[in-house]
């Protein structure tokens, strides 16, 4: 064990101050492999002081001038993908060309937040009364933080800094105590590419880190990804201080399967949705709904083998198919739901938790399962999981397997597979889900479009990145304006301008 992480505060890292830290692991051996320090309340008021500092400037400064800090920063990360990707594998546990994917899906945040001052331009109208003339300006908020999760620690800070910080704003993220090391790198970059001291800060930290943003008055806006409890709880409490709070919680994505599918390509499909990156994504597909026993028998028969014959390493190999769970505490959680569904009466088609790699015995790895015959009765069914699982919730027509997602507690992402454009379409109309794929399994929405799930994956009113998060990081300024060459009388009645 090396390393001890503390913060980076104003420009520069700093060490932690508090006394206690949290143990970084590396997920492919089980070793601790390095600490995080866990703030304090008075080492987050010194990351707001440093971004507080920071905001006249930052804030006045063209928007093209901030745009050309945002074109360096991505060729920089670009430049340091593989050293990032590295950094991301080894703490996380995730194989190193899904690590890339995760900083490439961040860069393109990045890319959008390039065209900020298209983005950020008001509204214009002339002579909306007799020589009166309105526009608005959008501004930013001030001091914002970002709360991320574990599970993609370049892609999810890259969403919210990237557009905040493009806007004017400036930032202080808290990442997961779980794999803090892209996210301070990343924020060495940015002072790298020409973002003044204070723009961008990390405070590490655990819950006291968080209540310290809530109750902390110079923190405008909140932006939070991690579980559902933790989201309604920052969500609430943000709010009430008068925060402006969007928070994304966990997930059970399902893939519905019409019985004129493609199987093959199905089957190719939601095996990488349900096990890449050990089903540790909140856009994953651990449900799959076939319509009808023959789909669903055929669907079983053809996936048993594929999970059999995943192919499981290190998180540093290029060529496995996913790597270990992240915590030793996670694999057994996610060992103790498959124990609960058999409990519940699914069918055990596949069991992973016996899974060991030679070599790696103190790992945290898994092999993939499956699992039949899930009901919507079943507490395994309605929890997230988070785990290389795939459970099978079998439906007798269209209707009861758009229910099954529509009815779902979270409501992130969803998919159909099917040859029909008109049923894809019903299912796209009713389906009570934020982000739909058709015959495409993982629906992230592409930069320049916009993320957020329903229920209780999302609280708040405003997704994430897009222009949507050009709304949630910015305030609107609406200006009525005249210059009367003559003297005006006064008006005793609500001006109509009619
Ligand atoms: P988590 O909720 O445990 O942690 C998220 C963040 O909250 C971390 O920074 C953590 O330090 C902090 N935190 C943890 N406990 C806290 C507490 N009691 N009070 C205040 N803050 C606390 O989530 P995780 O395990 O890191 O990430 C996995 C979860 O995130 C899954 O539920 C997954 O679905 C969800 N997720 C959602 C999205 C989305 O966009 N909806 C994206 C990625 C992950």
């Amino acid at each position: 064990m090396s390393a001890t992480f503390g913060h980076f505060i104003n420009g520069e890292h700093v060490a932690g101050e508090s006394g206690r830290l949290h143990d970084v692991f590396n997920p492919t051996t089980g070793e601790v492999q390095a600490k995080v320090s866990l703030a304090t309340q008075s080492e987050m008021s010194k990351a707001v002081d440093a971004a507080e500092k920071a905001f006249p400037a930052w804030s006045a400064m063209n928007p093209q001038r901030r745009a050309r800090v945002m074109f360096k920063f991505k060729e920089l990360v670009e430049k340091d993908m593989d050293n990032l990707a590295k950094l991301l594998s080894s703490e996380h546990g995730k194989i190193l060309p899904d690590s890339r994917g995760d900083v490439q899906r961040g860069l393109e945040v990045i890319e959008f937040a390039c065209g900020i001052p298209h983005l950020q331009k008001g509204e214009y109208t002339e002579s909306a009364g007799p020589d009166i003339d309105v526009y608005s300006m959008r501004q930013p908020l001030g001091v914002c933080a970002g709360i991320t999760p574990f599970n993609f620690p370049a892609m999810i800070p890259m969403w919210m800094f990237g557009v905040a910080i493009a806007c004017g704003n400036t930032f202080i993220v808290k990442p997961s105590e779980k794999d803090p090391s892209v996210p301070l790198r990343l924020a060495e970059l940015m002072m790298e590419a020409g973002a003044p001291a204070g723009v961008l800060n990390v405070v590490n930290g655990d819950k006291d880190a968080v209540d310290a943003i809530i109750d902390e008055p110079r923190i405008k806006a909140i932006s939070f990804v991690g579980s559902s409890d933790i989201a309604q709880y920052i969500y609430s409490n943000g709010a009430a201080k008068g925060k402006r709070v969007q928070a994304f919680g966990g997930a059970k994505n399902h893939m519905v399967i019409l019985p004129d599918a493609d199987m093959e390509n199905v089957v190719n499909q939601i095996l990488g949705s349900a096990y890449g990156s050990a089903g540790e994504r909140c856009m994953a597909t651990p449900v799959a709904v076939p319509v009808g026993d023959d789909t669903a028998d055929k669907l079983i028969s053809m996936l048993k083998p594929k999970v059999e014959s995943l192919r499981i390493g290190p998180s540093l190999s290029e060529d496995s198919d996913l790597g270990p769970l992240v915590s030793a505490a996670h694999r057994d959680r996610v060992a103790s739901y498959i124990q609960m569904a058999i409990d519940e009466g699914q069918e055990l088609v596949v069991d992973g938790r016996d899974f060991s790699l030679q070599g790696y015995e103190n790992g945290f790895f898994m092999g993939g399962t499956l699992l039949d015959h899930a009901k919507p009765e079943h507490k395994s069914y309605q929890d997230e999981i988070f785990g290389p699982v795939l459970q099978i919730a079998r439906a007798k027509n269209f209707e009861e397997a758009t229910a099954l997602p529509s009815q779902h507690q979270y409501g992130n992402g969803v998919a159909i597979f099917t040859r029909s454009g008109a049923a894809a379409r019903d299912f796209v109309a009713k389906v009570n889900v934020g982000m739909v794929g058709v015959n495409v399994p993982i629906p992230v929405p592409v930069s320049y479009h916009t993320f957020g799930g329903w229920k209780r994956s999302g609280f708040g009113d405003t997704n994430q990145y897009g222009t949507e998060g050009v709304k949630f990081w910015t305030k609107i300024k609406t200006v009525t304006q005249r210059w009367p060459d003559d003297i005006q009388g006064s008006e005793f009645v609500i001006p109509t301008m009619g």
